[in-house]
């Protein structure tokens, strides 16, 4: 077979003899090309036709492996937020418990202080800060969290004022009592009230300016309020006598010693010795004749006497 290309540009027509070998290899291998050019293309036409949604496909699977290792992750992330914040939670609720212990005390100081009501509200009731609200036991939101520190927080600086203010009115409290004449001032039992009676010694009828408080020669007499020794000495009447000014209006006397065992200025404490029982000056035996003075009148020591500090 035989075929024969007639082409307008060449004056000759070619003939192309397809029983020649070489020549149908060739053309064998030039439609084989044309085929493979063909298919080549073809892939080529699809890939840029189809290209933009298999790559967004295949973004989106990448993207959707990305999202699952970050909530792996992230699920990571919460449990240890969790735990810490459980374990944050575990240290409030201490914080809290810690509170009422300071409430408590608080209380308790303001009533053994004798402390008028009204002053200090301990009794208000500590933070709930959801430890016992929450339904899983654990908090699911990290600010009601911060919200019960802060509250506890809050509730601290106001008990620590409110304790400072009581320790300091205590104190006060303390120093006003201390200076108080308050107690017995010698171990014994009362002989002779304060008021009329009849002189022991005449039998007419006399005022007695002091408390008498029956106890042997030689027993320890004890200062009844912190103060200074204004007069240690014999004074008509009273004997070896001992005066104590409080400083706040009272002055305590302790007569009929038989030893004096402070000077004028000295300092003294509640409770320190004086003096020892005796009976020098106007006395019929070993006592302690006492009086207490406020404001420069004399005053019946009993209510004094029987108070304690
Ligand atoms: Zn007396």
């Amino acid at each position: 077979m035989q075929i024969i290309l007639v082409s307008r540009t060449k004056k000759v027509p070619k003939t192309l003899n397809l029983a020649d070998r070489r020549l149908r290899y060739r053309l064998l291998g030039m439609a084989a090309a044309a085929v493979l050019g063909c298919a080549g293309l073809g892939a080529a036409v699809a890939m840029v036709v189809a290209s933009p949604r298999d790559r967004a496909l295949s973004e989106i699977r990448h993207l959707r492996q990305q999202v699952q290792q970050q909530n792996q992750q992230l699920s990571g992330v919460r449990k240890d937020a969790q735990r810490d914040i459980d374990a944050l939670a575990v240290k409030l609720g201490q914080l809290q418990a810690q509170s009422t212990r300071l409430n408590a005390l608080g209380e308790r100081l303001t009533q053994v202080g004798k402390l008028g009501d009204g002053e200090f509200n301990f009794d208000e009731p500590p933070a709930v800060g959801g430890v016992e609200d929450s339904a899983d036991s654990s908090y699911a939101l990290p600010q009601t969290l911060n919200a019960s520190i802060d509250q506890l927080a809050s509730q601290f600086d106001s008990q620590q004022a409110q304790l400072s203010a009581l320790q300091s009115l205590l104190l006060d409290a303390r120093i006003e009592s201390n200076l108080k004449p308050t107690g017995m001032p010698v171990e014994g039992y009362i002989s002779s009230y304060f008021g009329g009676r009849p002189d022991p010694f005449s039998g007419h009828s006399a005022y007695h300016t002091g408390l008498d408080i029956s106890a042997p020669k030689g027993t320890p007499v004890h200062a009844v309020a912190e103060g200074m020794v204004t007069y240690a000495g014999d004074r008509s009447g009273y004997g070896e006598v001992i005066e104590i000014d409080h400083g706040n209006g009272y002055m305590t006397r302790y007569a009929h010693n038989s030893k004096l065992e402070v000077r004028p200025g000295q300092r003294v404490h509640v409770g320190d010795v004086v003096s020892e029982a005796g009976s020098t000056g106007r006395s019929t035996g070993s006592h302690v004749h006492f009086e207490v003075w406020y404001k420069g009148r004399v005053v019946n020591p009993l209510a004094f006497v029987k108070n304690h500090r």
